[in-house]
């Protein structure tokens, strides 16, 4: 586990590192706001402890461009001035996990860096940018579609089409909802278009002589199914 911590005043930083190593946590330091946006732009943290008061660029922009610019899910355990209701709440809204008011044990600083750890992992096992059906996973993120271990390149509206059965497995929809979901059409072009790139999709998935996945429910529409 690898920590960044913000923290202007180099007296607490280095407690904090001392004390993390104590429990066998390995940290980084920044003193500033720049240098901390710098650091995260080339490293990789699990967390970072990020005072609030900072020379250049303060605690609450920081947060506010790791959560909104970067968009790391990194945990973020902020320092407060004590008592500090307002501190808080900004820290709250600009995405920050938790608070320690200053001044703190070293101990508590620990055990919440490994609570947020703990916790951020249990979250990671199931990364939420990834579906799941019919032998297929599907990354948001990478808009990366897999079956097993394979990967099947999708053009954007194929890709769009399949996200939308991998979010409802096992369910007919009808060629409405497909429109709707990959075209942004709410209602029935006339056209075959729906059925054009479920026959794309079809060759793609279903290459190689391997199973039906995507179903046609005659009548109705589609639905993604591993029988
Ligand atoms: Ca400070």
């Amino acid at each position: 586990m690898k920590v960044l911590i913000v923290e202007d005043e180099i007296k607490i930083s280095n407690v904090i590192s001392k004390g993390l190593r104590q429990y066998g946590i390995e940290s980084s330091a920044a003193f500033d706001g720049e240098v901390a946006l710098e650091l995260m732009k080339s490293e990789t943290f699990d967390l970072i402890i990020l005072d609030i008061i900072l020379p250049k660029i303060n605690g609450w922009e920081i947060c506010k461009y790791i959560r909104q610019t970067l968009q790391l899910p990194v945990p973020i355990l902020m320092l407060s001035a004590m008592g500090n209701t307002e501190h808080v709440i900004k820290g709250l809204d600009a995405g920050a996990d938790d608070f320690l008011a200053k001044p703190f044990k070293i101990d508590e600083l620990a055990a919440r860096v490994r609570a947020l750890n703990r916790r951020n992992h249990q979250y990671a096992s199931v990364p939420p940018n990834e579906l799941l059906a019919a032998g297929l996973s599907l990354n948001l993120n990478r808009m990366e579609v897999k079956r097993g271990e394979t990967v099947i390149p999708l053009t954007a509206k194929e890709f769009e089409l399949l996200k939308c059965f991998m979010q409802h497995p096992n369910r007919v929809l009808t060629r409405e909802q497909l429109l709707e979901a990959a075209w942004g059409i709410g209602f029935d072009t006339g056209t075959n278009v729906v059925d054009v790139y479920i026959n794309y999709l079809r060759r793609k998935l279903e290459a190689d002589g391997s199973l039906r996945i995507l179903h046609t429910k005659i009548g109705a529409g589609y639905y993604l199914s591993q029988e």
